[in-house]
C-alpha cells in the first residue's frame, strides 16, 4: 500500500490484562480500530473503561497482552529497544493531564530536552525549542520555570515539548483535565491549529464539550470499543510531517516478549518518566541521567 494512505495507527484485537495476586483485570478486551494521517479522534469512556490503558498502548509506553499494533505500518512489538526509542521521540508526543513537565528545567529546556535523545545539536535543540514555544505563543516566557506558569501556559509548554520533535502524532491524555473552561478553550483550538496543520491527534476526555472538537469519537466502555462516530466525512487532513517513521525497521517475525516489558505493571510516575525522558524504556542501554539546564541547552 502506498504509505500515504494506509493508516498512521492500526490496532487489531488489543488485549491488556493487569494480575495483581490471584485478580486478573481485563482492561481491554479485545480492541480493533484504525486511524488515519490527519485525523482528530476523541477516546471518551466512562472511568476505568480502558481509555489510558489504549493511550499508554499507542504511545509504546506499555504492551498489549495479546494483538497488535501497527504504527505507520510497522508492527510495533517486532521493534528493537533503539527503534522503540526512535518511535517515541520522533513518531509521536505525549500531553497529559498533569502536564508532567520537569520543574528544574524552564520552559525552554523542558522542550529541548526530547531533542537530546534524538541526537540533534545543541544550537538546534535550542532554535527548535524557541520555534516550539513561539508556535503556542510562549515565546515570551522561554525562562519561566513551571512553578511560574498557569496550569495553561504549563499545557503549552507540554504541547510545544510533543511538537518539537516533528512527530505525526500527537496523543493527549485528558489535557485539559486540569484547567479551566476558558484555558480549556484556548488549549483545545491551539490542538485544532495544529491538527490544522497536518498533525494526527488523538485525544482522551470525558467532557462533551471537549470531544466536541474532534472530527471522530470512539466510545470506550468495559475495555471494549462500544462506539466509532464519525462526525464529518472527508475532512481529514493529510499533510506529512517531516517527521517520517520511514527507515524503522522491524525485526523478525513480531515476538510480543522483544518489546522488554514483561513485568509487573508499572506505576504512572514509571510512565511519566519515560515520556519526559528521565528513565529509558525497559531494554536500553542507556541509565537514566538527571540533564541539567545547560547539558539541554548547551
Ligand atoms: P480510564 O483511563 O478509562 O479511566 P484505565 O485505562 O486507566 O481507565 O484503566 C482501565 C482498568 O485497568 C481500570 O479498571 C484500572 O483500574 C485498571 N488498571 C489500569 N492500570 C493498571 C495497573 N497498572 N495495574 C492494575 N490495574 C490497572
Ligand atoms: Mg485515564
Amino acid at each position: 500500500m502506498n504509505p500515504a494512505e494506509r493508516p498512521l495507527i492500526e490496532v487489531r484485537d488489543l488485549v491488556k490484562v493487569y494480575r495483581t495476586g490471584d485478580v486478573e483485570l481485563h482492561a481491554l478486551d479485545g480492541v480493533s480500530f484504525s486511524i488515519d494521517r490527519g485525523e482528530f479522534v476523541a477516546v471518551m469512556g466512562p472511568s476505568g473503561s480502558g481509555k489510558s490503558t489504549t493511550m499508554n498502548m499507542l504511545g509504546c509506553l506499555d504492551s498489549p497482552t495479546a494483538g497488535e499494533y501497527f504504527l505507520d505500518g510497522r508492527n510495533v512489538a517486532a521493534l528493537s529497544g533503539d527503534d522503540l526509542a526512535e518511535v517515541r521521540n520522533c513518531g509521536l508526543g505525549f500531553v497529559f493531564q498533569g502536564f508532567n513537565l520537569l520543574p528544574r528545567l524552564d520552559a525552554l529546556g523542558n522542550v529541548a530536552l526530547p531533542l537530546v535523545y534524538s541526537g540533534v545539536g545543541a544550537a538546534e535543540r535550542r532554535e527548535r525549542a524557541v520555534t516550539a514555544l513561539e508556535r503556542v505563543g510562549l515565546g515570551d516566557r522561554l525562562h519561566h520555570r513551571p512553578n511560574q506558569m498557569s496550569g495553561g501556559q504549563q499545557q503549552r509548554v507540554a504541547i510545544a515539548r510533543a511538537l518539537v520533535g516533528r512527530a505525526p502524532l500527537i496523543l493527549a491524555d485528558e489535557p485539559t483535565g486540569n484547567l479551566d473552561t476558558r484555558t480549556s478553550e484556548e488549549i483545545m483550538d491551539l490542538l485544532v491549529e495544529v491538527n490544522g496543520e497536518g498533525k494526527t491527534i488523538v485525544l482522551v476526555t470525558h467532557e462533551p464539550d471537549i470531544a466536541e472538537y474532534a472530527k471522530r469519537v470512539l466510545h470506550f466502555r468495559d475495555g471494549k470499543l462500544a462506539k466509532d462516530e464519525k462526525k464529518t466525512a472527508g475532512s481529514a487532513r493529510t499533510r506529512q510531517g517531516t517527521c517520517s517513521l520511514a527507515g524503522i525497521q522491524t525485526q523478525g517475525g513480531g515476538a510480543r516478549s522483544a518489546l522488554g516489558f514483561a513485568g509487573p505493571p508499572e506505576t504512572p510516575d514509571v510512565l511519566n518518566e519515560r515520556v519526559q525522558g528521565t528513565r529509558p524504556l525497559p531494554g536500553f542501554g542507556a541509565e537514566p541521567h538527571d540533564f541539567s539546564g545547560e547539558e539541554v541547552l548547551r
